[in-house]
């Protein structure tokens, strides 16, 4: 346990074994340049000002945090929902996207390259590469490209080149391979966005900082609202980790806030499809960074599964796979189906309808004991639109 130790990354870029930088030696000078740089260009009143005022004015920021009475009274305690699906785009991810176009900016790069699953970071990318005027190539995995359509349609409108990744599962992990081989051959003129709090110090670390702006808004509003800046519980879905850092960050050093994290089981846990990667997962390397990763013994990758494209990833990034181990953040595991009867139940009785990624957050509510006086914060992290075609044959099958 680690309950007294504060919680954060070290100059090495590890939280406590979890993180660090284990890249081939071609892409050091492009790490290397952005470790060196990132935390100054951050804090810096030029950048903030261009990052606060984008958050506000385009993003739509602060994002409300909205008391759900009717749920609040199905599960007897008090619930708030700190609505990321209300931001531009409709989801968290154009936090992350705003800060590194701005990083990327600064650091005089012309040319983006992204790497996308479902497509919505693609999207989130593409959306401020227009905003910048800056050329965006999105790598995705032939195989997403078909079962993503609207999304690989929204990229093109945007003016993005979405460039197929045709070897090995044709899905996000060989994405991931192929936008790392294209900034190797192109250090000089390009930065590489990514999606979440994975991949080499000091993405994780970076990434956090940017999605941060979540619970910096959530302290003064529930200041605001229940007359103390904090909750009992803090819950969010992972898949990478993103939407929960930013949603923790603030209170990662205050052990009275339980923070929770939602992890997709696929189709269960123990039938070999599942994305719940702190209960299958061993510690190896992933995307740069030693974490808890779903791999075989000889350390293939095993592929992960989970309706939710968001969630379907055999890592999580190095910050939550060190709050798992040392105790500090405990986990839930959600199935298809739950998550599925958990985002019509949040329709119904807040007329709210979620991302099936963010439905893994509220189908954990069934599975805790909380007081009548608990303050439950759940971070919305996205809206449903994009998963109508999934909701509809739900509903057609249960109504
Ligand atoms: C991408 C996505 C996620 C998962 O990513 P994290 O980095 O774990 O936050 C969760 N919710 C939504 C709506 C997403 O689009």
């Amino acid at each position: 346990m680690v309950k007294n130790k504060t919680i954060r990354i070290d100059k090495h870029g590890f939280y406590g074994k979890f993180g660090g930088a284990y890249i081939p030696e071609m892409l050091f000078g492009n790490v290397e340049e952005l470790r060196l740089c990132y935390n100054e260009v951050i804090n810096t009143s030029e950048f903030q000002m261009k990052f606060r005022s984008l958050l506000k004015d385009y993003v739509g920021r602060p994002s409300p945090l909205y008391f759900a009475e009717r749920l609040s009274e199905k599960y007897k305690t008090q619930i708030y929902l700190k609505r990321e699906d209300l931001n531009h785009t409709g989801a968290h991810k154009i936090n992350n996207t705003i800060g590194q176009i701005l990083m990327a900016k600064h650091l005089g790069k012309t040319r983006i390259i992204a790497e996308t699953g479902a497509g919505q970071h693609g999207v989130a990318t593409a959306t401020v590469c227009a905003l910048q005027g800056l050329e965006c190539i999105v790598f995705m995995g032939e195989i997403d490209i078909k079962r993503q359509a609207p999304n690989v349609a929204r990229m093109k409108m945007l003016g993005a080149e979405v460039r197929p990744a045709t070897s090995g599962s044709k899905t996000l992990k060989d994405a991931t391979n192929e936008a790392i081989r294209d900034w190797i051959n192109n250090p000089s003129d390009t930065h590489y966005i990514i999606g979440s709090v994975v991949g080499p110090h000091p993405y994780p670390d970076m990434v956090a900082q940017f999605q941060s702006v979540i619970s910096e808004e959530m302290k003064w509003q529930l200041q605001e609202q229940v007359g103390r800046d904090y909750p009992d519980y803090i819950i969010a879905c992972v898949g990478g980790g993103s939407n929960a850092a930013g949603a923790y960050y603030h209170y990662l050093n205050e052990p009275t806030v339980k923070l929770v994290a939602v992890e997709a089981a696929g189709l269960g846990v123990e039938t070999g499809e599942s994305a719940a990667t702190s209960v299958l997962g061993t510690e190896g390397i992933i995307h740069g960074s030693k974490t808890l990763l779903m791999q075989t013994k000889d350390g293939q990758i095993i592929e992960p599964y989970s309706l939710s494209a968001g969630l379907d990833y055999p890592g999580i990034g190095p910050m939550h796979a060190h709050l798992i181990q040392s105790g500090r953040a405990s986990t839930y595991s959600v199935t298809d189906n739950e998550a599925l009867a958990a985002a019509l139940e949040l329709t119904r009785l807040e007329g709210i309808i979620p991302a099936l990624e963010s439905a893994h957050a509220f189908a954990s509510l069934k599975k805790q004991n909380f007081r009548d006086s608990d303050v439950i914060v759940v971070n919305l992290s996205g809206r449903g639109d994009k998963d109508l075609d999934t909701y509809t044959k739900f509903l057609n099958k249960h109504e």
